[in-house]
């Protein structure tokens, strides 16, 4: 191996070839079982789901369609768990100790787990390698952390009576964990993190276009030794194993990242069955504020890398653009430059920058929302056409010519589709700020400017969860969730680990 190799990484991409290869051959070998109560078994009703990979459309693997039959053995099984077993009343730090081997199993295999999800989700291996995975493993040490720092409190009295006043904090029961497509490992492993380390027990419902991460962390929590029953997995569609958690009524917690038609549902069967707690990441339709100080290279180059990571598929994603009029025509050149430049193939691929969508009809929707702009008068300087061939690859696309009212501007597409729009040169920090909150969303704007008065002015101003100044991603302990139909609710850090606990005052007089 010459030094040139290992600088090029054309050794890492000889040996990712190899052990694609394994990982095809072990998965088409895998039996399509479901994780209940530390055995692995094929759903109740013997019923498979194919599983493809999304630069290819062929079928990579066969999974298990649980449903309710299924749920309900699973969540009987993290009730016993939960009521009889060892894990909630294990000391606290045995319980940390456990998830810092499960993130050292992990991380282990993290070669693997990369092509697993590059394969399964589309996404490319650097993105993944640089953000999922590293963000994954944070988010589940900095639980694993918080697991012996979980307590209660003892006010001050405020009374005459004898006695102490005190409250605990109790993990809240049986925990259903749904997640999306688009970052499997990354949203599996948060709400693990959370759930374990407060003591709750599982049932893992992962999407079903890309179950496959899941299923493997299912796994190594059994290996690090993890009591049977504390993690359960039951892959399956939304509509029949999905709806079944979110309808349980033996469930505490749901919590769900995903769409805000499927979160509003949710809500709204945990209404109906037990009022279960919800906590529900949902969609976001960002804004970028482009100021006319910023660093224009800077930001161009920050808001293409963002719309295409994951292919457009990133929940938080920067993707109505609102710029100083007199900066227009010069961010429109750059950004347009830096789409052209991203390299599209299989995300496994070699120098692969951005990957397939999910599905055909993920993309058909993205190619649908683009159309009716563009019939409406909307321009697209570069992409606006899916990729013939195989696979679901849509490339970069830049809207000018928008409106608010068109469906591009107002809609989350979850494709790498930017519009762009100016705004006065000489506009308040209010007019700057409606435009940011013209939307039913409000999980993350970003902001480009190095004024410290507007940009105060406009973080006070903008409706979102997150307010990101001048670049920069995700972050383990920052809190992280949406405002408005963004959803309900915070993950992250021991703002995120309350909601997997529940409180329980008591009066102890004497
Ligand atoms: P989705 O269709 O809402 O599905 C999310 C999960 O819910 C999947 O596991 C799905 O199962 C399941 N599901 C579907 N219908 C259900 C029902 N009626 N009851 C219970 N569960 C049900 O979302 P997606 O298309 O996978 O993901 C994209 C969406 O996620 C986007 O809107 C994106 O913004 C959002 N997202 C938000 C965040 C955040 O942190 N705020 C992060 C990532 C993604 P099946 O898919 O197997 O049917
Ligand atoms: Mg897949």
């Amino acid at each position: 191996m010459s030094s040139n190799e290992l600088l090029t990484g054309a050794v890492a991409v000889r040996d990712d070839a190899a052990e694609l290869a394994r990982l095809r051959a072990d998965l088409s070998a895998q039996a399509p079982n479901l994780l209940i109560d530390g055995h692995w078994r094929p759903a109740a009703s013997g019923a498979t789901l194919d599983v493809d990979d999304p630069a290819t459309g062929a079928v990579i693997a066969r999974i298990a369609a649980g449903d309710a039959q299924d749920v309900e053995h699973a969540v009987a099984a993290a009730r016993r768990a939960f009521r009889d077993g060892p894990w909630p009343r294990l000391p606290a730090s045995k319980r940390a100790a456990l998830l810092f081997a499960l993130a050292d199993a992990i991380e282990r295999e993290q070669g693997r787990f990369a092509l697993l999800e590059s394969l399964d989700a589309g996404h490319s291996l650097a993105s993944i390698r640089a953000g999922d995975l590293p963000l994954g493993l944070r988010s589940l040490r900095d639980y694993a952390g918080w697991a012996t720092k979980i307590a209660g409190e003892v006010p001050m009295r405020s009374s005459e009576q004898a006695g102490m006043d005190y409250f605990l904090r109790e993990p809240i029961g049986v925990v259903a964990i749904v997640t999306p497509w688009n970052a499997p490992f990354l949203m599996v492993l948060q709400k693990l993190g959370a759930a374990l380390a407060a003591g709750c027990t599982v049932v893992i419902k992962p999407a079903e276009l890309a179950p496959l991460s899941a299923l493997r962390i299912g796994e190594l929590c059994a290996r690090v030794g993890l009591p049977d029953g504390v993690v359960n997995v039951v892959t399956g569609t939304g509509l029949a194993a999905g709806q079944a958690l979110a309808e349980h009524p033996d469930v505490n917690l749901i919590s769900f990242t995903g769409s805000t038609q499927v979160g509003r549902s949710i809500m709204a069967a945990a209404a109906r069955s037990n009022l279960k707690r919800v906590v529900l990441e949902l969609g976001g339709k960002s804004p970028v504020l482009v100021l006319g100080d910023a660093d224009l290279d800077r930001a161009a180059r920050a808001i293409v890398a963002e719309i295409v990571f994951k292919s457009g598929q990133y929940c938080a994603a920067g993707s109505r653009v609102y710029v100083q009029a007199s900066l227009h025509e010069a961010l429109l050149e750059r950004l347009r430059a830096g789409m052209d430049g991203v390299r599209i193939d299989a995300g496994y691929a070699a120098g692969c920058e951005m990957g397939p969508m999910i599905s055909q009809a993920q993309r058909e929707r993205a190619q649908e929302i683009v159309d009716h702009s563009l019939a409406e008068g909307a321009r697209a300087l570069t992409g606006g056409r899916a990729r013939p061939g195989a696979g679901y690859f849509y490339p970069p696309t830049l809207l000018t010519g928008v409106e608010s009212h068109m469906r591009a501007v107002r809609e989350e597409i979850f494709a790498p589709v930017l519009t762009v729009m100016p705004f006065a040169d000489d506009a308040s920090a209010a007019q700057i700020a409606a435009l940011a909150n013209d939307s039913h969303y409000g999980l993350s704007a970003k902001l480009w400017s190095r004024d410290l008065r507007n940009v105060h002015e406009l973080i006070g101003r903008i409706e979102s969860g997150q307010v990101i100044v001048n670049g920069g991603g995700g972050e383990a302990t920052l809190p992280f969730g949406g405002v408005k139909q963004s959803g309900y609710g915070r993950e992250n850090g021991h703002v995120g680990l309350s909601a997997f606990t529940e409180i329980k005052a008591v009066r102890l007089g004497y």
